[in-house]
């Protein structure tokens, strides 16, 4: 017994020298190439290999995070790749002993993994490994985590429809509704003629609105911020998924040429504008980004899976109803400008799952406008009509079984 014993220590201490004492040799794999792109609803991460990698991986929680184990993996990459962005707030990479090493990708928040795979090149020698994470809720992580804890290999990636909007009813959670102050930080947004501030006003309203809500119904109300924060508007949509928000409202009090156009506007998202206004509009408010130095990344990778689009059509048939309810309870008490429901589009809208629509309040480029926005019983007035259409969205909404 103790022979065997010792003969077994003489084995291990001898495979760990041999370890220690191997360089990096033909068995490390390279990996060439390390890319990420997306914003803080989605990310793909792409990761080039030599030869073709075994690859395992799973989640974990506190913080969000996708483990990714690979064999003994030599990455040349320089430090700028891996500096976090968008949805990922960090990337480590390294060996963990035994011949293995490990990719450890850091959320901001929940995440769905849509699709983790390695192929072939087809233009070059070698193989990629291909991540596509998604922003989700914190239901949703903690079901991935379960799903994986039942399949002990975790290399079973989710099927696709248990994703994206599939769970609505699975639990019977309140009616949840985010609302988005606009700007914020150094975004300051429009300037009124005398002097009000376009990011000021929308938070004190939010705010407002936010305690009408809760009193007009059983709901969950989030707010993006709830301070003098700049929010990229990407990290908005990101907020809006990951608190399951069954509505989106994002709230504005722009200017305008004209100083005697007034009254409120409600918009939905659209490729093509209703009309000038809007579309420049929409532009406008997709440049707050620009202010704070952020790159934007175009939309390159938007996913163009059935699924995804029937989702994405559903929500936007919903965010025209919602708009059109709106637009019926404000016309009892607020002033409205022609064509109230107008379409452009603008990023903080483009949640495929979450219906959403932002409310310019009024013009800070109209005297009257800017002096009713500062008014809190015209705002108390304002937000209890945003109310009463969220109440009737909700209530329809639950009738069709959503
Ligand atoms: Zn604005």
């Amino acid at each position: 017994m103790q022979g065997s014993g010792r003969f077994g220590f003489v084995l291990l201490m001898l495979a760990c020298l041999l370890a220690l004492i191997a360089p990096a040799n033909a068995s490390t794999l390279a990996a060439s190439e390390y890319k990420m792109a997306g914003d803080a609803t989605r990310m793909r991460v792409v990761v080039q290999f030599d030869r073709e990698p075994e690859m395992r991986w799973f989640l974990l929680r506190g913080p969000n995070r996708l483990v990714i184990d690979l064999p003994e993996t030599d990455l040349r990459s320089d430090g700028r790749d891996l500096k976090g962005r968008g949805l990922i707030s960090s990337v480590r990479f390294g060996g963990v002993g035994n011949g293995r090493s490990r990719l450890i990708l850091t959320a901001k928040g929940p995440f769905s993994v849509e699709r983790i795979d390695v192929i072939a090149n087809e233009d070059a020698k070698g193989f990629r490994l291909i991540a596509d994470i998604t922003a989700s809720s914190d239901r949703e992580f903690e079901q991935a985590l379960a799903d994986q804890a039942q399949t002990t290999g975790s290399t079973v990636s989710t099927r696709k429809t248990d994703r994206v909007g599939q769970t609505f009813d699975l639990v019977k959670r309140p009616f949840t509704v985010v609302l988005d102050p606009g700007h914020g930080g150094i975004d300051g947004g429009a300037e009124g003629i005398n002097g009000a501030v376009e990011k000021e006003i929308t938070l004190a309203f939010a705010r407002e609105l936010k305690e009408s809500l809760e009193k007009a119904g059983p709901f969950r109300v989030f707010l993006t911020r709830d301070n003098d924060a700049f929010l990229r508007l990407d990290e908005r949509v990101r907020i809006a998924r990951q608190h399951e928000a069954d509505l989106l409202i994002s709230i504005h009090a722009d200017t305008i040429r004209l100083k005697g156009i007034r009254g409120a506007t409600v918009y939905t998202v659209s490729d093509r504008a209703s009309d000038a206004e809007a579309a420049a509009l929409a532009v406008r408010e997709n440049l707050s980004d620009q202010l704070a130095g952020i790159e934007i990344e175009e939309d390159n990778h938007e996913v163009s899976d059935i699924l995804v689009d029937l989702i994405r059509r559903e929500t936007h048939s919903f965010s025209i109803q919602f708009a059109r309810s709106l637009i019926g309870q404000l016309s009892t008490s607020v002033e409205l400008i022609n064509n109230p429901h107008r379409e452009a589009g603008f990023r903080v809208l483009k949640a495929p799952d979450v219906p959403s629509v932002l409310v310019e309040l009024g013009y800070l480029s109209n005297e009257k406008d800017e002096a009713q926005l500062r008014d809190p019983d015209w705002r108390g007035k304002a937000a209890e009509r945003i109310a009463a259409a969220v109440a009737d969205f909700a209530s329809q909404k639950a009738r069709v079984g959503g």
